[in-house]
């Protein structure tokens, strides 16, 4: 048997630890952990609705309406008219058919994926792609294939090679990066190959595209370029699940096939109506998306003053790439001393020696938060300056 304390230990000395701390309160860009108040860059509630008061409100009436849980799952007698009725206005958003309700992203993911594919064809993804496609990837029968981040020469000999149905799948907006994938280039290239494109839209929907519609609105793309969309409920729309949204034959592909749908307990109505609000939130105030851009630019303009090695990111996730483990995990700490909750990123979430420090941005955050952010990494200087060159 595995020497578990063993394991972790070692894991302790390359600074490759993980630990939780504990939030006491709701999210916002004010975050209570160990009793003291910190300004929070690192949550992904990019258009501050997760504690919005009529998130909120919806929650709590539809708990009254619906109770706590859902009893059972979608295809038993878990669907309640609170999911229907969040699917059609999720259809109707992105301008598809259909949308189909997963208890997660994670789970939306393998789901889908491994309902469409199976032995003897390809699933091409990029090798950025967040953990939960690459999971995907693995968990389907069929042969999985990375391609170098962004690179579309690669992607097409990979298309060239393909056997069977082929599916590429990408983020749309990389997780930890925080740049759009190349989007148009990869629709024409499936259309070439005879290839389905489905995009994860984790960190798009709500934020890109003038009415919040995601990556896919940002670049004018529909259904007959991507067929197969999924976004995520627990990010942009503050609240919690995923969903996948496509064609009448595609959902119903899913009901039948996705093992992630059918096995497992239906998300708490109460949750399906929270979302409902945050989705008219979405769409009633597009000022939350103006603002959040205006702060990207201004983190960016203050960033390149300072000289602080970035990324060319122009959505709310702006990395600080310093290198090591240990190099991002003490400017992480410095910050928390000074009152700044940003997180360490490290391997395996980003390749070997891209630690970071993820930094994300939220429409709730005021322009006076994101020069407070500055000003502390100008104070903690030696920490990045050193550990971006070591
Ligand atoms: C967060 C995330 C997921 C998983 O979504 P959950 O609802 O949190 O399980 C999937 N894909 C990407 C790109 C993500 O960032």
């Amino acid at each position: 048997m595995r020497d578990l304390g063993q394991a972790l230990e070692a894991r302790r000395q390359q600074h490759l630890y993980r630990q939780r701390r504990i939030v006491e309160g709701p999210q916002g860009p004010r975050i209570r952990i160990d009793g003291r108040e910190l300004l929070n860059f690192c949550s992904n509630d990019y258009l501050g609705l997760a504690n919005h008061p009529e998130v909120v409100a919806a929650l709590k009436h539809g708990a009254d309406a619906y109770g706590a849980g859902s009893g059972a799952a979608h295809l038993v007698n878990g669907h309640s008219s609170a999911h229907h009725a969040l699917e059609e206005e999720l259809a109707a958003f992105c301008g598809r058919p259909r949308a189909l309700l997963f208890s997660t992203g994670y789970m939306a993911n393998l789901g889908t994926v491994a309902a469409l594919t199976g032995r003897g064809d390809t699933v091409l993804e990029d090798r950025l792609n967040h953990a939960s496609l690459i999971d995907a990837g693995q968990l389907t029968q069929a042969d999985m294939k990375r391609y170098g981040h962004a690179d579309m020469d690669a992607l097409a000999r990979r298309l060239q090679a393909a056997q069977g149905e082929t599916l590429i799948v990408s983020d749309a907006v990389f997780s930890m990066d925080g740049d759009l994938a190349p989007l148009p280039e990869m629709a024409a290239l499936a259309r070439d190959h005879d290839a389905w494109l489905m995009v994860d839209d984790a960190h798009g929907l709500g934020v890109l595209g003038q009415g919040g519609r995601g990556s896919l609105e940002h670049f004018g793309l529909g259904s007959d370029e991507v067929p197969i969309y999924m976004g995520t409920l627990g990010k942009g729309l503050g609240s919690f699940g995923a969903f996948v949204s496509g064609s009448e034959a595609l959902i119903e592909t899913l009901i039948n096939e996705s093992r992630t749908y059918i096995y497992t307990t239906a998300l708490p109505s109460a949750v399906a109506e929270a979302t409902r609000a945050a989705l008219r939130l979405v769409q009633s105030e597009s000022w939350r998306r103006e603002h959040l851009a205006a702060l990207v630019a201004r983190f960016r303009t203050g960033a390149e003053q300072l000289g602080l090695p970035m990324m060319p990111s122009q959505t709310a996730i702006q990395p600080v790439v310093l290198g090591e483990s240990e190099s991002a995990l003490a400017a992480s700490a410095a910050l928390m001393e000074r009152g700044i909750l940003v997180s360490a990123i490290r391997p395996p979430t980003v390749p070997k020696a891209a630690a970071r420090l993820r930094i994300t941005l939220s429409a709730a955050h005021s322009e006076a938060d994101v020069d407070t952010l500055l000003t502390q990494l100008e104070a903690i200087r030696e920490l990045w300056i050193t550990g971006a060159s070591s």
